[in-house]
């Protein structure tokens, strides 16, 4: 598709992710199970956002790059279709950079602040020093990201949706501020609550890649079985003759998931009546498990380097002439150069 095929006709929507490496089954369903669903009824575009990746991990660099391989492949395996949404790199749309600087001029610093994560992260992650402009300005960075493609949603989970209010009260200031031909430039973006099943890692906590309980989209089938034979269970069950309850374990949390209603009603009869006994009911799991990988890392497998390479070259030219498009509004807005007559 050229720069200037860009469909209007849909309600646009941008999400993205940093390129952490491989991604797992939380990301799976938590987000890209449902981007793939977007594709038929939105604009879509989905990134990946690298200099993201600098806000808590500046000091090495050296995985910023087959990170962001693995992450467009998962993209690819999850579903997505760079025929139906635009995927892109964020460095490779200078524009971002340029949105956030013009933004950092009128967001005031108690705005990011008082942004829950940043106290949260600082504390979580107290190895790192995270004293800098560019983590405390990471929100800010994201609310460019956002309104640079002037999206009508956002489609985020339950835990985010507080994350975009920032990006429409950036908005707002900014279109208080300025206007071009008395229109506002920046439309607040509406929240697109996409569901997320709770999805336990092997220790029961949430899935995440800082807890060391993942389950990766591309994990072979003996890993998932393995990974799954060493998950904990409902805490009461003891011995195999102890009954159980799915709805206090988090392999019962996996079954609710990704299992068939004939197979729950199975869990549920034979934990709840020590009818069977854990290991057999991992098994279970492991089964819906690998079913629903199987055909995931098949189309993984189907991408040559060259394709992917391709795929982001093509989804960032895109995604840069709609950046564009943007730019010269706020620029035009602002009376900022460089204006439109500056280039010729
Ligand atoms: S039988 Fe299944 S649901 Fe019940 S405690 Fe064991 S693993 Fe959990």
């Amino acid at each position: 598709m050229s720069e200037n095929t860009i469909s209007t006709s849909r309600p646009r929507v941008l999400s993205g992710m940093r390129p952490t490496g491989k991604l797992h089954l939380g990301n799976y369903m938590g987000a890209l199970a449902n981007w793939v669903k977007l594709q038929d009824q939105y604009e879509c575009y989905f990134f990946i956002a690298d200099w993201h990746a600098l806000t808590t991990d500046y000091a090495d660099t050296s995985q910023i790059v087959p990170n962001i391989k693995d992450v467009l492949l998962d993209y690819l395996a999850a579903g997505l279709d760079p025929e139906k949404s635009v995927l892109f790199l964020q460095s490779k749309v200078l524009q971002h950079a340029e949105l956030t600087l013009l933004l950092g001029m009128i967001t005031p610093l108690g705005w990011l602040e008082r942004v829950p994560s940043y106290k949260e992260q600082q504390e979580n992650l107290s190895s790192k020093d995270l004293s800098s402009i560019g983590f405390l300005g990471y929100p800010l960075m994201q609310a460019a990201d956002i309104l640079i493609y002037q999206p009508q949603f956002v489609p985020v989970g339950h835990d985010q949706a507080a994350h975009v209010e920032l990006t429409r009260e950036v908005a707002r200031r900014f279109n208080n501020f300025y206007k071009l031909g008395g229109e506002e430039v920046l439309p607040e973006p509406q929240v697109l609550l996409t569901p997320s099943p709770k999805l336990p890692g092997t220790d029961g906590r949430k899935m995440s890649k800082s807890y060391g309980n993942t389950i990766s989209m591309t994990d072979p089938e003996p890993v998932v079985r393995q990974k799954l034979k060493t998950m904990v269970t409902d805490p009461a069950r003891v011995r195999r003759t102890d009954p159980g309850d799915p709805d206090k374990c988090p392999v019962g949390d996996l079954h609710k998931v990704f299992s068939a209603s004939e197979m729950l009603v199975n869990v549920y009869e034979g934990c709840r009546t020590a009818g069977i006994g854990c290991i057999q009911c991992k098994g279970w799991a492991a089964d819906a498990l690998v079913q629903v990988l199987a055909p995931i890392q098949e189309r993984r497998a189907s991408y040559t380097e060259a394709q992917v390479a391709e795929i982001l070259e093509d989804g960032s030219s895109r995604a840069r002439a709609r950046a564009e498009l943007t730019m010269v509004e706020v620029r035009a807005a602002m009376q900022i150069g460089p204006q439109e007559t500056d280039k010729n």
